[in-house]
């Protein structure tokens, strides 16, 4: 493990999750580069100088660029700069998330929910799925919050777990879920007043789908979501029982799994470095 050398892009590095992912992956895999994907330049400087702080040489390792997912420009800018300067890089960690604070709800709070967690997550990984190599990976950060208790219905949870449930019909449950909000209709459809945890139980979901792509399985392209854990960080607040540090734990785990897929995790949910149910 040591000695192979990997590119891996995370979103969202300059802070929490995402951060102390970069450095405990950094420090465990001195051959490993990295492309820290951040809304604000000037923040990722700021984060990898303080990384350069605890792991040496890190700078060298490092190339920070502008992304900010809920922007199809900015997408587009960014998956055009890796294939510039990289042509193809072996993993991409989707980290970048937000929640809005406290209990706020309605139909603009899960559209700008939705717009990162869900569609910007899988608007990026789709423009970059052929710029990652063979024998690479995609991980995804969703949440413990995506779980399918949070639904009411029935059919709706089994329609969450069609094993014939299409990318095309995850969009459809989606734009369900915001139309009922809309009209008012949610509770009584069995959907939740969360639109945090709807959009990562659609994002928990996108990555089964995405793991069975026939393309990407061709490519031997390995796909996982895994829950951090809930940790210390701008989002989740002083509150939460584990460090940012612990939250890094589960995606590095995924990293560091050999680089071929094994067909018994591709596509499925992890918690605590181990398979869970949604
Ligand atoms: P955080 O400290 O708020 O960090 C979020 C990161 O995502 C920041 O770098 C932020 O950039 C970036 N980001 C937000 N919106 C973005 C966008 N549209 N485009 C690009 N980057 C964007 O949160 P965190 O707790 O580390 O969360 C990281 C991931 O873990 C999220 O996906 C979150 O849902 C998930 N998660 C967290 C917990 C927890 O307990 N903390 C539990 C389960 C899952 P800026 O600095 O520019 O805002």
């Amino acid at each position: 493990m040591k000695n192979i050398s990997k590119t891996i892009i995370i979103t969202g590095s300059n802070k929490g999750i995402g951060y102390t992912t970069l450095k405990r992956i950094s420090s465990r895999n001195p051959k490993f580069n990295f492309i820290m994907a951040v809304r604000s330049i000037e923040n990722g400087e700021k984060a990898l100088s303080e990384l350069s702080q605890s792991v040496e040489g890190i700078k060298e390792r490092v190339k920070i660029a502008q992304l900010d997912i809920s922007d199809s420009k900015s997408i587009d800018n960014f998956v055009e700069w890796v294939s510039k300067n990289y042509g193809k890089v072996d993993a991409l960690i989707n980290n970048a998330g937000m929640a809005f604070k406290g209990d706020a709800f309605g139909a603009d709070v899960v559209a700008t929910t939705f717009k990162t967690n869900y569609y910007g997550t899988i608007e990026l990984t789709e423009k970059m799925k052929n710029l990652i190599n063979d024998n690479g990976k995609i991980v995804i950060i969703g949440s413990s919050a995506g779980k399918l208790s949070r639904l009411t219905s029935e059919e709706l949870k089994n329609r969450f777990t069609d094993p014939n449930l299409t990318k095309e019909g995850l969009d459809l449950l989606a734009k369900e879920f915001y139309d009922r909000v809309v009209d008012n209709t949610y509770l009584e459809k069995g959907w939740p007043r969360n639109s945090y945890g709807m959009s990562k139980l659609c994002i928990n979901t996108y990555a089964r789908l995405l793991g069975k792509d026939e393309e990407i399985l061709k490519r031997n392209i390995q796909v996982y979501v895994c829950c951090p854990g809930w940790c210390r960080t701008d989002m989740a607040g002083p509150n939460a029982p584990l460090s940012a540090d612990d939250g890094a734990i589960t995606p590095t785990y995924l990293i560091e799994l050999p680089w071929e897929i094994n067909k018994d995790l591709q596509g499925q949910f992890f918690y605590e470095c181990k398979v869970a149910s949604l």
